[in-house]
Formats: C-alpha cells, structure tokens, sequence
C-alpha cells in the first residue's frame, strides 16, 4: 500500500512516502510506553499549556495548514480553513475542560469513603480517514493528551502529508516525545500493533470495512475500542417544515465537502405534499454549483479525494438506475481532468434496490417520497446504519419528538449539522460504537479506578467481601 499525496485537482503524484520500518515502529511504542508511565504521575493541568498552544498554531497558520489538506485530498480551501479553526476550538475545549472531566467523582457508599479516579489507559493505536484529515485527528488527540494516553496513529494512504503536519503541529506545540506518532503502517502491521501489549485502546473512524477488519482485531486482543463508522443519514422534510429553510439548508447539507461526509445527509425522506419543490429546487441548486479548482473562491464544489472514490460512486449510482432508480439529474460536464463527480439526484429507489440504504460519499442524493411523518420516520430507520440525521418540521418541538423516534446516534431540528467540540459525536447500529467529543468522548479511554478507603476496616465486612446480608 503506497502513502501517496496525488493531487485530485491536478492528478499530479506531488509525494510518496515509504513504510514504517518494524523498528520505527518499537521505538515509537516504546517512547510511548515510557510517558505513559510517567503521565501515570503527572496531573491533568501539566498538559493543558500543550493544547493551549497547539490551538494557538492551528489559528496562527490557518492558511499554510488548510494548504496541505487541499492538496492531500482536493476540498475547498475555504472549508480546509474552517477544519483548520474547528481543531483550535476543540483543542481549546479541552485545555478549558478536561480538569474538571476527569475530576474523582465521590460515590456515596455503605462500604466507605469512595471514589472513581480517572487515570489514564495506556497507549492508544488511532486509524482515521482522509475527509476530514485534521478534525478526526484533534477529536483523538485533544481528549487523550489531556487524560494522559499517549498515541500511535496510522492516517489513510492518500493523506500523507496531512498526517505529518499534525503530528508537526503537535510537535511545535512542546508536546513530549511519544505524545503522538504517526506511523504509515500496512493493514499487517495496524494488526500487529493493536496485538502489542503496551497497546490498550483502538479508535478508528472510517467505513465498515476497515471498522470490520480494525474491531475484529481489538476484540481478538482484548483491546477496548470505539468505531466511529458510516452513515445514510435521514434529511426528513415533515408536513409541516418550512419550505423556504429545507430549500436553503438541503443541498448544502448534501454538497458540503463534495458529499464526503459521514453525516452528509444522504437520503432525502420528503413527504408528498412538499415533494415537487423540494425535488425541483434540489435540481437548481445541484445545477447552481460550481466545479472547479479548489483554491479559487469562486469555487463551490471541489474534485472528490480519490479516481478511487470517484469511480466508486460512478459503480454506485449505475446500479442503482440498472435495477430501477431514476436518474432524475446530473450536473453538466465540466471541461476539467480533475476527479470531479457531477451532482447527481436519485429517485424512485425501491427497498430491492442495492442502492436503498447504501452509503453513497459524494454529490449523490437520493430523494424519497412518503404519505406522511409515520412512513418518514419508518423509513428513515429502515437501515443497519445510524449516524445522524436531520429534521424539518413547522416547530422546533414537534421536529424533537420525531427526532427522539430515529434510531440514529444525533439528529439536528430545523438547521444545519454541526459537529463541535462540546457536542458529543457518535452512531448506533453499524455506524459504530463509542462517542468522541465533549464530555463522553475524554471517557473512553481512561481507567475509572475504584478507590474506597477507610480508617479500619468496617465491622460488618467479612474477609473483605460484603456480605448479601450487609445490603439487606
Ligand atoms: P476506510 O476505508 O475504512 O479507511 C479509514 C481508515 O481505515 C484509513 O486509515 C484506512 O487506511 C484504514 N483501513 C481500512 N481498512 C483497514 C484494514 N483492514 N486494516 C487496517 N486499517 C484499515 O474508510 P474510508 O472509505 O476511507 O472513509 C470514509 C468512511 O468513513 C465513510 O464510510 C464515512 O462515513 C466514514 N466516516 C465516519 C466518521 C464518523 O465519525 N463516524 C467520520 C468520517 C468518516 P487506508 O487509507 O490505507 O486504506
């Protein structure tokens, strides 16, 4: 597998990076283990001026580090600069919070003085994916740096130099050596380091299959682990939504990031009496946007990351209109050789259609049509996936009760998805397990240790084991 930054504007092959040699990689986990051991001693608030100042970089060189990731992977350079801001306001969340996070908690308890402190776990092994390079790094990062767990991360093949940055920036802040090492790893050897036993949690955030192949081998190694995995995520348009807010927020909620999003809403679950304007203006807006290079701000839709993906799509969308879904629009040509993929609209996809229920990342939506909010929602959960999610509705209550009927792992009322630092982030079903981000997301890989002391032993206690009778 070659780490390879190929420009998907220009198709030039701009770098090529070898292998992690084995012994780069013990060196790396050895560094590793060794500050883990002595952040096991260290307080939170020793690490806390690392973050202030990576946030501090990541705001400092905004334009030189939103460069590198529209090179790496071909998005806007506008939206590269706001992935740029996002991590300095996450690792700045975390320099604010993770003090008072991972404070001991008293338990009130019959068996003493009790309380959960939280230490940190140990090495973590870190797999994440090319759509949002830096982002899915800081919402590593930032938790466990602050909690005390040092990090080896293997980033997608086509994002090298984005992976190397990071770990630059993270660097140049003061970080300790071992914090955080990033490793162009084959799958063979992801395997083998989740197998070592300085290695005690696994993060990974990417499709199925590389979640499948990643969660397989932490449960093999009895390795905690949390997957952050794909989404169809449901854009429902109620009876009663406002027209004017669903026709502005829709195709955005579609094109952002050329589609590449794991909540990107991918299906359009509309119910009939809005479904004409909801289709006809999707159409002008997919035709209104503006392909092109990704460094000019005129720009409205950049190339997709890969020939890879592009093709990928290409396979996608041809099924699905072989076994019956109606090809309802395509963007023009555009005269370029970039990896561009044409905004294209689905119809009419029935439930024995491969595409019904298929993660499709890119410009690609496809538009259901439902009786009524019952049959939106039936729909909406008729999937093994459930990430996110979003809801139209005429009142920002009714929209939460629909909202609280999706089985999905977050869902926004009448506005746009986010994704923040203080917002927990995460899916159900097979869109994964585990949460990163705000207060959950610095839990998952630390030990809540059980501490109950008192001044001697308590006279009900028999060898050290409560007794049944005790709690009666
Ligand atoms: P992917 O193929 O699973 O790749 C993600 C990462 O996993 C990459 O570093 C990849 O390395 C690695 N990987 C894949 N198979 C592996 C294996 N067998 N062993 C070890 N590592 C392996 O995902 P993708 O298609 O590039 O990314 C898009 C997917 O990620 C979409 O499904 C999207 O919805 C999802 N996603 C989810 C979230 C979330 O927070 N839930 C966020 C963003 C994206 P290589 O690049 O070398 O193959």
């Amino acid at each position: 597998m070659a780490y390879q930054t190929i420009n998907p504007y220009t198709n030039e092959v701009v770098k090529t990076y070898d292998e992690a040699t084995p012994e780069y990689i013990e060196s790396s986990l050895a560094q590793a283990q060794k500050l883990y051991k002595q952040w096991r001693n260290d307080p939170v608030a020793t690490r806390i001026p690392v973050l202030r100042k990576l946030a501090q970089i990541f705001r400092d060189e905004t334009d030189s580090l939103a460069k590198v990731l529209t090179v790496d992977m071909g998005k806007l350079y506008s939206e590269a600069q706001g992935e740029v801001q996002l991590c300095a306001m996450i690792a700045d969340y975390y320099a604010d919070n993770a003090e008072k996070f991972l404070a001991p908690r008293k338990i009130d308890s019959i068996a003493g003085d009790a309380q959960l402190e939280n230490h940190p776990l140990g090495v973590l092994m870190a797999v994440e994916p090319w759509n949002f390079p830096y982002y899915q790094m800081m919402r590593i990062f930032a938790p466990n740096f602050a909690a005390g767990d040092p990090i080896v991360y293997k980033h997608a093949a086509n994002t090298p130099a984005s992976a190397l940055a990071f770990e630059d920036a993270v660097k140049r802040a003061g970080a300790p050596a071992g914090s955080l090492t990033n490793l162009f790893l084959s799958y063979d050897q992801v395997e083998q380091v989740i197998a070592d036993p300085r290695v005690q949690g696994v993060a990974l955030t990417g499709s199925k299959r590389g979640g499948t192949a990643v969660a397989a081998a932490a449960g093999k190694y009895l390795k905690k682990s949390t997957m952050e995995l794909g989404g169809v995520d449901a854009f429902i348009v109620a009876h009663d939504a406002d027209m004017a807010q669903v026709n502005e927020i829709a195709p955005r909620a579609r094109l952002y990031n050329v589609g590449q999003v794991c909540t990107s809403s991918k299906r359009f679950i509309v119910t009939e009496n809005h479904y004409d304007e909801f289709l006809a203006n999707l159409k002008k807006s997919f035709a209104a946007a503006k392909l092109g290079d990704p460094m000019d701000p005129n720009t409205t839709l950049a190339p997709m990351n890969s020939k890879k993906a592009k093709e990928k799509l290409q396979e996608q969308v041809d099924e699905a209109v072989q076994n019956g879904a109606t090809l309802a629009f395509v963007h023009d040509p555009v005269d370029s050789d970039g990896q561009f993929f044409l905004p294209t609209i689905l119809t009419d996809i029935a439930k024995d259609n491969p595409a019904y229920g298929q993660e499709m990342f890119g410009p690609v939506a496809q538009v259901y049509k439902v009786k009524d909010d019952d049959e939106a929602i039936a729909l909406a959960n008729d999937t093994d996936l459930g990430l996110g999610g979003i809801v139209f509705a005429g009142s920002a209550e009714y929209g939460a009760e629909l909202a609280s009927r999706m089985e999905t792992g977050q869902v926004y009322v009448n506005t746009f998805f986010s994704s923040l630092p203080e917002l927990e982030f995460g899916g159900v079903k097979q869109s994964g397990y585990g949460r990163e981000l705000g207060q959950n997301g610095i839990m998952s890989f630390v030990n809540q240790e059980l501490v109950v002391k008192r001044d001697a032993p308590a006279d009900n206690l028999a060898g050290g084991l409560v007794t049944a009778a005790h709690f009666n």
